[in-house]
Formats: structure tokens, C-alpha cells, sequence
């Protein structure tokens, strides 16, 4: 199937307050535009470079996100234009982006990337280090962040009970975070969790924004 037919085919099965990103990382700005022809208008990247390259070569209404994890002193090159970063794993990282927002006279949209797989491996704060972050006086003294919700990955197995758990962990800490530290701020609103192969199991338990790159663009040639 093309990329467009690819596109319908998930957006059928995605309730309408779900958001799609569509992971293009390491695919080719051909393939992206296919995707941008047949409608969708935002993408996930995980590199800096390879973003930066790609978005002055598309076109310019396209909202970029940033989904891999991301060095402080690469910040500045996303920071003119970055619709969203999902992958905020530190307070540091946090402060660098606050710098750089100001430094180009915008507020940049952010997500804390929270650990609940199994896989020692993967990025992230534990759901109680980023309690601790967002209660912090540093945390709230910060002007030109604005924390839009977490951003997770379930552990990469078939065991759907794992899977289910951990998005169910997800959602628990979502809400219980949009209640303690945000309760009168409405863009805490970004639930973001979901990929290829796990996304139907995320939607069901709360997902409002999933990451789709596989089943969109065939696999990734590394
Ligand atoms: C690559 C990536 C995805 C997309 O994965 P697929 O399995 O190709 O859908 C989603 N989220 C993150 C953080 C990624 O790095």
C-alpha cells in the first residue's frame, strides 16, 4: 500500500482527539512529502541534523516534533521553530530549552518523557522524579516552557498484559500529575504513547497523541 493509503488506514481506526505523528526519521524527504500531499501536517524526528535538513527542504506549514532524545547544546538549532518536544528527560535539559526559547521571543511546547518499560535502556524519568521536577521551585520559575503533558514507550514485547500495564501506568500518572500540578492550566492535555506495533493498546487506555512511523512509511534503512 502507498504512504497516503497507509495514512487513511490508521486515521480510521484513530478516535478524532487522538493526534497522529507520523514518524519520518531516516526516511526521505520524497517519502514525507507523499504524506504532507495526501493531508498530514505533522511529523517526528529524532535527530537535530537530520531535522534541520529536512524542514528547509519541505514545506513551511508543517509542525515539527522532536521525539528522540536530545542534547542541551543541539537545543538552539530546533529552538526557532520546534512545535513540540516530547523528549524532555532532565531539569537541565528543561532550563536549556527555556534559555533558547527566550533567546528567539517564544514559549516552546513540551512534554516529560516518563520510564515505565522494562528495558533498563530506554530514556526517562520514573514517575516520582518527575513529580519532584514539576513541584520544584526551579521548575516553576521557568517562562518559556510550556509542559503540555508525558510522553512514554511500553516495553517491546507481544505480551499484551505488559504492554496494557504500563500504558494503564501512563494514563494513572497523566492524570494524577494534570490534577496536582495543573489544575487550572488546560494545555496539560498531551498524553503521548503509542507506536506501530502498540498504538490500538495505548488508544484504548488514554492515548491522545501516538507515533506512527513503521506502518506509515514501510520499515526504516538504518
Ligand atoms: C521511532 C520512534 C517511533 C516510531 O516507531 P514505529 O515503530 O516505526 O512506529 C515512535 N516514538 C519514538 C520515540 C521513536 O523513536
Amino acid at each position: 500500500m502507498s504512504v497516503a493509503q497507509n495514512l487513511v488506514c490508521i486515521k480510521e481506526t484513530l478516535p478524532e482527539n487522538v493526534t497522529l505523528v507520523a514518524v519520518s526519521k531516516f526516511h526521505p524527504e520524497q517519502v514525507i512529502r507523499e504524506a504532507y500531499d495526501a493531508g498530514q501536517r505533522v511529523f517526528g524526528e529524532s535527530r537535530v541534523q537530520e531535522l534541520c535538513r529536512k524542514r528547509l527542504q519541505l514545506p513551511g506549514d508543517i509542525h515539527w516534533h522532536f521525539i528522540g532524545s536530545l542534547q542541551t547544546n543541539k537545543v538552539k538549532d530546533i529552538a526557532p521553530f520546534i512545535e513540540l518536544i516530547h523528549s524532555v528527560d532532565s531539569l537541565k535539559l528543561l532550563k536549556e530549552i527555556d534559555k533558547q526559547a527566550a533567546k528567539n521571543n517564544r514559549v516552546i511546547n513540551v512534554l516529560l518523557e516518563i520510564h515505565v518499560a522494562q528495558e533498563p535502556t530506554k530514556h526517562g524519568l520514573t514517575p516520582e522524579e518527575s513529580v519532584v521536577l514539576l513541584k520544584s521551585e526551579e521548575f516553576k520559575s521557568l517562562r518559556h516552557v510550556r509542559m503540555c503533558g508525558i510522553m512514554g514507550m511500553a516495553t517491546n514485547t507481544d505480551d499484551e498484559t505488559v504492554v496494557r500495564q504500563e500504558f494503564h501506568r501512563l494514563h494513572e500518572l497523566f492524570v494524577l500529575l494534570a490534577n496536582e500540578c495543573f489544575p487550572s492550566e488546560p494545555s496539560f492535555s498531551i498524553l503521548s504513547m503509542g507506536m506501530s506495533h502498540d498504538y490500538r493498546l495505548a488508544v484504548e487506555e488514554g492515548s491522545t497523541m501516538v507515533r506512527i512511523g513503521t506502518d506509515i512509511f514501510g520499515e526504516r534503512e538504518y
